[in-house]
């Protein structure tokens, strides 16, 4: 084995590490706060926290996804290391990709795109549309963040109209069910989160690859959202209200984005 493997080894487990932290406390305290045990919530001490050891107090083990995450994100930290992303390198595709994790965890757990992390995400996204677009077409800085600014403002407005439109929908939804007796919920195919994050991933796309990545987004979600009910239906377990399940848009963005970004 080569020896400097040993180095995205070690960077991708404390990545873990971090993904972790900021999974397990931003979602609940909405800032970098002390660790605590996501099943009881009690306080952790930081060394506990991150041998990963079980709660002193309610003596649960650590989620399966601080497990999942932590083989994961080392394992990912090597493939990058030995294949690099030609437009990120292989420290900005690092960050980027810590930065992806959180994302999608949180989103996949909470349902919830956070604020601090899309205006972390805004700044990111401008350093590397602008890198990517003054780099590879070569054009000069002031250009590459024109382009960038300019995919941004493209992926946020593009799914800002998408969430009115779907705003809309859900009030025709609500008044209906009012009509028809039945308790009103909040349900929305397409969160607030979600307008925000396809703003950060314009940045970072820059104009040229945004319109492809958002279609793409799309579609991914659309054919994962059809077998989840195609598997519904098979198992009879089809109701009108899975036809409304929740499609948790972000992460398929974020898919499509990365099969942009990482390309070796
Ligand atoms: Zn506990």
């Amino acid at each position: 084995m080569d020896i400097t493997l040993l180095i995205p080894l070690i960077l991708g487990w404390l990545a873990g590490l971090f993904i972790n932290y900021a999974s397990d406390v931003l979602p609940r305290m909405r800032r970098f706060s002390e660790p605590v045990c996501v099943h009881c919530g009690t306080k952790a001490t930081w060394a506990d926290y991150l041998l990963l050891r079980s709660c002193r107090s309610c003596d649960e083990k650590r989620t399966l996804r601080t497990w999942i995450v932590q083989i994961l994100t080392p394992a990912s930290f090597i493939y990058f290391w030995l294949f690099p992303s030609k437009a990120l390198g292989i420290p900005l595709g690092m960050i980027v990709l810590v930065y992806f994790a959180v994302i999608t965890v949180i989103d996949l757990e909470h349902r919830l795109i956070l604020h601090p992390t899309s205006l972390f995400g805004a700044v990111l996204g401008l350093i590397v549309g602008t890198s990517i677009h003054s780099r590879i077409d070569d054009k000069g800085i002031l250009l590459g963040m024109g382009m960038s600014l300019l995919g941004g403002v493209f992926g946020f407005g593009v799914m800002f109209l998408l969430y009115q439109l779907g705003t809309l929908v859900a009030r025709f939804r609500a008044r209906k069910m009012k009509a028809a007796g039945q308790q009103e919920d909040d349900e929305e195919a397409l969160g607030g989160g979600d307008v925000y994050l396809a703003g950060v991933l314009g940045l970072m796309l820059g104009w040229s690859f945004i319109v492809s990545a958002l279609a793409w987004g799309v579609i991914l979600g659309g054919v994962v959202s059809f077998l989840f009910l195609l598997a519904l239906v098979i198992r009879r377990r089809y109701s009108s209200e899975a036809l409304l399940t929740f499609i948790p848009y972000g992460p398929f963005f974020i898919i499509a984005a990365a099969l942009f970004l990482f390309q070796p």
